[in-house]
C-alpha cells in the first residue's frame, strides 16, 4: 500500500467505496487523515465499516470543514450533471480529487523522481499497460502495475526511484488528477467514447490531452485528427513528443511496416523488430500498443534486446484476441471483450481468411453492417443470443451462417466445419460484437467458459505462453 501522507490530521470525505474507494480510505487514513466515507449502497458500506473505516453519511457533513472530496472515477463530475457531492464541495470550494491525484502528491512529496508511466487512449490502454509492465520486467525492473487495470494505484507499493510505476488511466481517473505529471505519457488513439459522461468530443479529448501535456515525454499516435493536433500542442509548447503512426510514414517517430516496426528519425530508419509470428500481439492495432509500448520503455532506456524478447514472450491479455489453442488444424481464438461492431472489426482485420466467426449477444446499436468489408474472409458465421435474427439479416447472401442460440452448439458446428476448411490453419474466433448480458454475467463469464468449452475438445493442445 501506498499511504497517503499529504492529508494528515486533514479531514477528507471519501464518496464511492467500490474496490479503488475502500483502498483510497484506508491509504489516507494510513497516512494519519481523519476519513469520513459514504457509498450509496448498503453491501459496500458494510464492508467499509467492517474494515475500520468511518462510515458518514455525507449529506449531514458540512463540506466546508472538509479539506478535500475524493470522488471514485464512476461518480459524474460534469455529465449527464455533477454528482450532489460535486456541488456541494464546489459551493464549500474544496478540491475534488480521486485516487491517482493522491498518489501523484504522494510522489511529488517524497520520490519526486520515481519513473511513472501512464497510458490512456480510446482503445488498447490495457494491452498497452500490461506490455510495457512486461518488457520491463523482462528488462529486470521492479514494476508496479495498476490503475483502470487491476490493483488500484495506492494498493501498490510506494513510489521509489527503483520501481517503475506503470498506470492505466481512464479519462475519469484522469478528470481527477489535476496534477497528473508522469515521467512517461502515453496517448494511444481518440475515438468519441464515453460521451454521456464527458458531454462533447472536444472535453473528451482535453481530458486525455492533459495525462501527456504535463509528462516529461509525451507518447502519442497520431492517426487520429484529434491526437495529431494534441501531438502539434504539445510541440508548441516545447514538450519532448514521441510521435507513432501504423498508418503512416513519419519524419521522425515510431513506425510500421507490414509487421515491422522502426524508428524514423529526420527520414533515416532503424529496424526495431518484427510483430509477425507473435501470436499475441495480432493485427495493426496491437502494431499501435506494441508500437507506444516499445517508445515507453525506450524513453526509460530498456535495450532493443530486452524489447525484442519481450514482445516474443508477451503473454497477451484474456479475452482480447486471446489464443486458447489447437483443435486438430483449427485455432481458437476468445475475443469476448469485442462487444461491440469496432472492436470485432480489429479481430477479423487481424486474420486474412478461413474465419469461423461465432457472433452474437445483446446487440450495439448500429449491428454488424460495418464488418462488411471483412465479411468474404468468414467462411462461416454461429450466430448466438439475442442478435442472431438481426445478424442473420446482414449476413444473408454474403456469408454462410447457421442458428446456433447457445455457444456451445456453436463452437461445436464451428469445429466440425473448420477441420473440413481448404485453409491451412482456420480460426474459431469468438469476437460476439455483442454485449454478453443475454445469456452471460459479463463478458468474462462469456470468454471463460468459451475456454473451457473448447479445452474439452478431444485432442486440444494449449498455446504454450512465452
Ligand atoms: P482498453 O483497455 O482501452 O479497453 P484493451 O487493450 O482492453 O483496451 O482492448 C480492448 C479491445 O479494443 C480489443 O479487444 C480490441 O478490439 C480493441 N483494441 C485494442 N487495441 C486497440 C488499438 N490500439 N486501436 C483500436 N482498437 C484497439
Amino acid at each position: 500500500m501506498t499511504p497517503v501522507s499529504t492529508f494528515a490530521d486533514k479531514r477528507v470525505a471519501v464518496f464511492g467505496l467500490g474496490g479503488s474507494g475502500i483502498v483510497t480510505a484506508q491509504a489516507l487514513i494510513e497516512g494519519g487523515a481523519k476519513v469520513e466515507a459514504w457509498d450509496d449502497t448498503e453491501a459496500s458500506r458494510v464492508a467499509a465499516a467492517a474494515l475500520g473505516i468511518a462510515v458518514v453519511d455525507l449529506s449531514t457533513v458540512d463540506f466546508s470543514s472538509l479539506a478535500a472530496l475524493v470522488l471514485s472515477p464512476g461518480v459524474p463530475l460534469t455529465h449527464p450533471k455533477p454528482h450532489w457531492t460535486v456541488d456541494r464541495a464546489r459551493e464549500a470550494g474544496i478540491e475534488i480529487i480521486g485516487d491517482i491525484e493522491l498518489y501523484c502528491r504522494e510522489r511529488l512529496a517524497h520520490s519526486p523522481l520515481a519513473p511513472f508511466i501512464a497510458i490512456t487512449g480510446t482503445n488498447g490502454k490495457s494491452t498497452t499497460t500490461a506490455l510495457i509492465a512486461h518488457l520491463l520486467r523482462v528488462a529486470g525492473r521492479d514494476v508496479a502495475l495498476g490503475g483502470n487495470i487491476g490493483t488500484a494505484i495506492l494498493a501498490l507499493d510506494p513510489p521509489s526511484r527503483e520501481r517503475v510505476h506503470v498506470i492505466e488511466c481512464s479519462s475519469y481517473q484522469i478528470d481527477l488528477a489535476p496534477s497528473l505529471n508522469p515521467t512517461v505519457g502515453v496517448l494511444l488513439n481518440l475515438t468519441p467514447d464515453h460521451l454521456d459522461r464527458h458531454g462533447t468530443m472536444a472535453h473528451y479529448a482535453s481530458v486525455k490531452e492533459r495525462l501527456v501535456a504535463a509528462s516529461d515525454t509525451a507518447i502519442i499516435g497520431v492517426d487520429d485528427e484529434w491526437c495529431r493536433e494534441i501531438a502539434d500542442r504539445c510541440e508548441a509548447a516545447r514538450h519532448t513528443v514521441v510521435r507513432l503512426s501504423v498508418e503512416h510514414a513519419l519524419e521522425t517517430g515510431i513506425n510500421r511496416r507490414g509487421s515491422e516496426i522502426y524508428w524514423t528519425c529526420l527520414g533515416e530508419q532503424r529496424s526495431i523488430t518484427d510483430l509477425s509470428g507473435i501470436p499475441t500481439l495480432r493485427g495493426v492495432h496491437n502494431a499501435q500498443n506494441a508500437a507506444a509500448a516499445i517508445a515507453a520503455v525506450s524513453a526509460l532506456g530498456v535495450s532493443n534486446e530486452h524489447i525484442r524478447q519481450g514482445l516474443k514472450s508477451f503473454p497477451g491479455l484474456a479475452h482480447r484476441l486471446e489464443v486458447i489453442g489447437h483443435i486438430g488444424k483449427a485455432v481458437a481464438i476468445n475475443d469476448s471483450k469485442a462487444t461491440n461492431a469496432d472492436a470485432t472489426e480489429k479481430a477479423l482485420a487481424s486474420f486474412s481468411d478461413g474465419i469461423f466467426w461465432i457472433a452474437g449477444g445483446r446487440a450495439k446499436e448500429g449491428g454488424i453492417l460495418p464488418l462488411k468489408p471483412y465479411f468474404e474472409r468468414i467462411e462461416k458465421a454461429y450466430l448466438i443470443g439475442e442478435a442472431a435474427d438481426d445478424f442473420a439479416l446482414t449476413l444473408e447472401g454474403q456469408v454462410p451462417y447457421v442458428m446456433c442460440h447457445t455457444l456451445d452448439a456453436a463452437l461445436h458446428q464451428a469445429t466440425l466445419d473448420a477441420q473440413a476448411s481448404a485453409s491451412a490453419e482456420p480460426c474459431i474466433l469468438l469476437s460476439p460484437a455483442c454485449a454478453s448480458f443475454d445469456q452471460f454475467k459479463n463478458f468474462e463469464t462469456r470468454g471463460a467458459q468459451f475456454r473451457s468449452q473448447v479445452e474439452a475438445i478431444p485432442g486440444f493442445k494449449p498455446f504454450v505462453k512465452g
